[in-house]
């Protein structure tokens, strides 16, 4: 059967590595900085990429290889690109097509990390960005691209503010402008949703979140779809010579992966923030029970959202899995009736009460991480999202009271009873 026929549980456990007989069954790691070759001929042609191969890790790396060859075939892309972490992935994907002078529209809805990323850092290198919401009609949408737009981009399902992107409206006005949407699927994962199937170009992940899964290993990816028209006249870096390689041409010379070439001759080269081969292995082994974690993951979240819902000492909760949720119709659409493992609440009593009851939890952990297999609550307002201005932070979807809890996969019964005897806690406060 043909590898790319393969349902999405068969590509999570068995794609990216291909024993050889008698190799080893698990993915091995390339703990090397360097690779062996025989004559010189061989080293120049792979620095001209003529050839495809190793020469430094800094460039490629086998095991990292898999891993990329992993997330690309779970995504249904043509190649994957692998970072040293997500906040590299989301800042090279947009690198990768624009610079100063240009301009960006996204998504207000961001992690808090992406938001200081595009408002500030890229800012000063001369990018500028218009922040819309993700409810915005296709004439909004529209009204925010300029002249010198060279993407949209957004978060499949936003951290921390949970909304579901509308992501075919998003595309279409994207293609329409010829620009691509580029979408960070690190909450849905390509289990519950494969964004390229509702016409996104670029995908982006934090690995370090469910692909990992385990809290081990940092790092990031940048998918590439394949087949976008970059050759429209508002991509001069792909279809003019590059003189750093000779005059090659992205995208006459490396179809059907033009991007992802650029990304790894010019951004991972040039910048050196590559992903490192344990990491690659640990999140590559992680990734292998990704259909399990995300169902439990879900369910167990639902399971936890329903019942803050009815608790008496809950004001609010957000999970677009639920039937009062908004975004509900959405999540049933796109995220193939799972919605992952996060939800959100606010206590009665405020962020004080908030804050006896995140310190009252035995089982959840308050720590600055989300989407691993233990339980863990933050408050974003006061950590992840603590730079950020009132007006972001409200743009973001993030209430001063707001809790963000990552629903783990410990038996739910116990994950319940320890969020109602922290609430018991906040009681009387
Ligand atoms: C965590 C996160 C990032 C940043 O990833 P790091 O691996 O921490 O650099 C980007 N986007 C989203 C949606 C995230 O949750």
């Amino acid at each position: 059967m043909d590898e790319s026929k393969w349902r999405i549980e068969t590509k999570a456990v068995q794609s990216g590595y291909t024993p050889e007989n008698g190799g080893p069954r698990v993915v091995p790691i390339a703990q090397s900085t360097t690779y062996k070759y025989n004559d010189v001929q061989s080293v120049a042609d792979l620095f001209d990429l003529k050839r495809a191969g190793f020469f430094y890790t800094r460039l490629a790396n086998p095991t990292v290889d898999c891993f990329e060859r992993k997330i690309a075939a779970l995504e249904g892309g043509v190649a994957a690109v692998a970072t040293s972490s997500g906040q590299n992935a989301n800042a090279f994907s947009i690198l990768n097509i624009a610079q100063c002078g240009d301009h960006i529209v996204s998504t207000a809805t961001l992690y808090g990390g992406t938001v200081s990323l595009f408002s500030n850092t890229l800012k000063k290198m001369g990018i500028t960005f218009t922040f819309i919401s993700p409810e915005a009609s296709e004439e909004e949408i529209q009204a925010a691209i300029q002249d010198n737009t060279k993407a949209i981009f957004s978060e499949m399902l936003a951290n921390p503010a949970l909304t579901v992107l509308d992501i075919e409206k998003f595309a279409k006005v994207a293609h329409k402008n010829g620009l691509p949407l580029i979408v960070d699927n690190t909450f849905p994962t390509p289990f519950i949703c494969r964004p390229f199937e509702w016409g996104a170009d670029i995908v982006t992940h934090s690995t370090t979140k469910y692909i990992d899964g385990h809290a081990t290993s940092v790092g990031g990816m940048i998918v590439e779809k394949g087949g976008f028209p970059w050759d429209n006249g508002k991509f001069p870096g792909l279809v003019e010579p590059d003189e750093s390689y000779h005059g090659l041409i992205y995208f006459k010379n490396f179809q059907p992966a033009p991007y992802s070439a650029k990304m790894r001759a010019q951004w991972i080269r040039d910048m050196g923030s590559p992903m490192m081969p344990f990491n690659a292995f640990m999140s590559m082994v992680g990734c292998e029970t990704l259909h399990l974690r995300m169902e439990r993951h879900s369910s167990n979240a639902l399971a936890l959202a329903k019942h803050l819902e009815k608790h008496p000492m809950v004001k609010w909760v957000t999970y677009p899995g639920l039937e009062s949720s908004p975004d509900y119709a959405l999540a049933q659409k796109y995220l193939n009736g799972m919605c992952s493992g996060v939800l959100c609440f606010g206590v009665k009593g405020g962020v004080k009460a908030g804050e006896i009851a995140m310190n009252s939890l035995k089982i959840a952990a308050i720590a600055v991480h989300v989407a691993d297999l233990r339980t863990c609550v933050l408050h974003p307002a006061s950590m992840t999202h603590r730079q950020l201005s009132e007006e972001e932070l409200i743009a973001a979807g993030v209430s001063p009271d707001l809790i963000r809890v990552s629903v783990g996969l410990e038996n739910i019964n116990d994950i319940i009873e320890d969020f109602d005897q922290a609430l018991e806690k906040a009681k009387n406060c």
